[in-house]
């Protein structure tokens, strides 16, 4: 049965509230104190989600993970500064789509219906939706999640495809990766449906818990901007380009995710 297996995504229209925060933050714009002859710099923006390990992450009080190190190296590249900013996942397209130099970058999944809202660059990761239960849980495959209570990250393609496959009433959603952990280990949830990579750090973390062995859908990870910036888009990809032939990409994926 391949209906888990999805090569598209259920339209989900997230006509989500505009970020209002972003203005003012393209350009550092206050030189009165600058008397140096450099040039202000432009800021390349990444919206991002610090709940998904090892993509992004808090390590004190910097944000880190691979996508945080691609795009700074993308940022240097293009000669700009380089500012992340955290925000919930549900966030990220409108305030991608709200800013020139803002780039979408959180292990964010290219999906038919996210391309109608944002353009994606080429993709420099693979994704795969997994599943997480209780070690001691009666759920062995992922046909036994019918019927059973799911945990997703809101607006996430692992949230869609499970309201999809299992129906909305079965589907609990959270703003954050973390907090769908936390509702399995509290019972709320049978299961979490989320990508491989947090998966296995929250699994590694908490004993009680494993990941089944089938997964649930293959994706590809890319970075987003807003509709029609192909001004920034065609930057991003000749950056990509160049940072994955010089080996940078993989060394930084490399670094997070060591091979087995
Ligand atoms: N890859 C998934 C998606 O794009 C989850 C990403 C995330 O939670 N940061 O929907």
């Amino acid at each position: 049965m391949n209906k888990f297996f999805k090569s598209t995504v259920c339209a989900v229209a997230a006509v989500a509230m505009m970020a209002a925060c972003f203005a003012g933050c393209s350009k550092k714009d206050d030189t009165a104190a600058d008397t140096s002859s450099s040039e202000q710099k432009e800021v390349l923006i990444m919206a991002t989600n610090a709940t998904f390990p090892p993509y992004e992450y808090y390590d004190g009080e910097d944000i880190v993970g691979i996508d945080a190190e691609i795009g700074k190296a993308i940022a240097d590249k293009l000669g700009m500064d380089f500012k992340i900013e955290d925000m919930e996942f549900n966030s990220i397209i409108s305030y991608v789509n709200s800013g020139d130099n803002v780039m979408g970058m959180a292990g964010m999944t290219v999906s038919e219906d996210r391309k109608l809202q944002v353009d994606f660059s080429s993709s420099y990761a693979n994704g795969v939706q997994v599943v997480i239960v209780k070690k001691d849980s009666d759920i062995k495959t992922v046909d036994d999640l019918a019927g059973k209570k799911i945990g997703v990250q809101l607006s996430t393609t692992g949230d869609i495809y499970a309201t999809d496959d299992f129906g909305a009433e079965m589907v609990t959603q959270y703003n954050k990766a973390t907090d769908c952990v936390l509702g399995l280990k509290n019972g709320d949830v049978d299961a979490v449906i989320i990508d491989n990579a947090p998966a296995q750090t929250f699994v590694a973390e908490n004993d009680t818990l494993k990941l089944l062995e089938t997964e649930y859908a293959n994706e590809d990870y890319a970075i987003c901007v807003k509709k029609g910036n192909t001004q920034l888009l065609d930057k991003i990809n000749g950056a990509l380009s160049e940072l994955t032939a010089d080996g940078t990409v993989k060394k930084i994926i490399d670094k997070y995710i060591p091979a087995k």
